[in-house]
């Protein structure tokens, strides 16, 4: 077992956390705070146990320098701030005296969150291809560090296995309850087992398939994901998404589990994404040349939903369309409801599925939300993450 913040005396320490602050901004706004949201027990933990709390997180891609302006944490510092109903001190830089001098001001219960990380992504990949100089200078600020940032730990980060290389090491409790459940879904799920899945690409969830495959009862697929399966299946599918190089890889696997995998019966086409696009509801035998298929029919639905009802494990991956727009949404609304409505466990993952779900208010229904859309098909793919597995052991 892995060691948690639990496991420290966290008072008068200093102690690294590294977040998940990685949220949705348009327009200079934070459009979905889920993430913020959901690592704020862990700071008042570490906060109310007397630590002196530094705040690391990324936030989008740091390609070259006007990016630095986009992705700033300041709008993050504020949030949280708010959320905490505490003040949150901002340091608008990664290393360096600014840096130094605060952390050595700081007094218990004191919060402060440096820069994005990835500013250093800037100056040779330093963050992002784990360089050795600057995750010793990060840990070099604090005594404890705690990782709670679920949304990269499958990645090989400064900020993670950097950090954790060289201090005592431990996991927040997003972390711990994120790889808790994805636990469930991989030993010993209660029966039937469904796992619904979606979203644009079908070479991101392939490797999923292959593994829990064997654990499930059904994959329901939707999303545009299906299309490469139902291209393999021989129909029509007009200019809907495609990945040809998978084709094959899709057709073994609708060869070798044609019980499991349900694809849809019917969809809505449209020759456009967008709010006024005009829709056809067609068979899968239907589809026209021109058409794209842009989300699940009623018919679809309805099968679903056989599936699900008696279900006692749900897991949902992939929105069943382009719900981003009002006449492709129905088959994701629809979806939200039938599961919210099973007394099955109920665990969603993926960031586009979360939104749709808060979107559509179904959130509180559910019994969990995953905040890490890679890390969690990582480790339901069967694969090692990385920054779980240089945390510290419990004695
Ligand atoms: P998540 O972030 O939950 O893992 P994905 O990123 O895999 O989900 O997929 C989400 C995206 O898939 C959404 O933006 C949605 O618009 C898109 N999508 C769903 N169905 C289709 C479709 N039929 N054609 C094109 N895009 C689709
Ligand atoms: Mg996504």
């Amino acid at each position: 077992m892995k060691k948690q913040i639990k496991d420290f005396d966290l008072k008068g320490k200093k102690v690294i956390i590294r977040c998940d602050f990685n949220v949705p901004m348009e327009d200079g706004k934070i459009t979905d705070n889920t993430r913020i949201k959901s690592s704020l027990k862990t700071i008042r933990y570490a906060v109310n146990h007397g630590g002196k709390v530094i705040l690391l997180s990324h936030l989008g891609r740091i390609k070259e320098d006007k990016d630095k302006e986009k992705y700033s944490l300041k709008l993050v510092s504020d949030e949280l701030s708010k959320l905490l109903k505490k003040k949150v001190k901002f340091i608008n830089k990664t290393k360096g005296k600014e840096v130094e001098n605060a952390v050595k001001q700081m007094k218990e219960k004191e919060i402060i969150l440096l820069e994005n990380t990835r500013f250093e992504d800037l100056d040779g990949k330093k963050e992002s291809k784990n360089d050795k100089e600057l995750g010793k200078y990060w840990a070099n600020l604090g005594d404890i560090f705690i990782n709670d940032a679920f949304g990269t730990i499958h990645r090989n980060h400064a900020s993670n296995v950097g950090i954790a290389s060289n201090l005592p090491s431990g996991l927040g409790m997003l972390v711990n309850k994120e790889i808790k459940v994805l636990n469930k879904l991989l030993k010993n799920p209660k029966k039937p087992y469904v796992i619904v899945l979606g979203g644009a690409k079908v070479s991101d969830k392939l490797d999923l398939i292959k593994n829990l495959v064997k654990k499930a009862d059904y994959i329901l697929i939707g999303g545009g994901m299906a299309f490469t399966f139902l291209k393999a299946a021989g129909f029509s599918i007009g200019s809907s998404l495609l990945e040809k190089d998978k084709l094959s890889e899709c057709q073994k696997l609708l060869d070798e589990y044609p019980e499991k995998i349900i694809l849809p019966i019917d969809i809505i086409t449209s020759d456009k994404i967008s709010n006024d696009a005009k829709t056809h509801l067609r068979f899968i035998n239907e589809i026209e040349e021109d058409e794209m298929g842009l989300d699940i029919g009623v018919g679809t639905i309805k099968v679903f939903k056989q599936y699900l009802e008696d279900s006692k494990t749900i897991f949902w991956n992939g929105p069943m369309g382009c719900f981003e727009y009002k006449p492709f949404e129905e088959g994701t609304k629809s979806l939200c409801e039938i599961i919210a409505n099973t007394d099955a466990y109920k665990v969603i993952g993926g960031g586009d599925t979360i939104s749709a779900v808060t979107k559509f208010g179904f959130e509180d229904k559910m019994d969990h939300l995953s905040t890490g859309g890679g890390a969690s098909l990582t480790y339901l793919e069967g694969k090692k993450l990385e920054a779980l597995d240089i945390i510290d052991e419990k004695e």
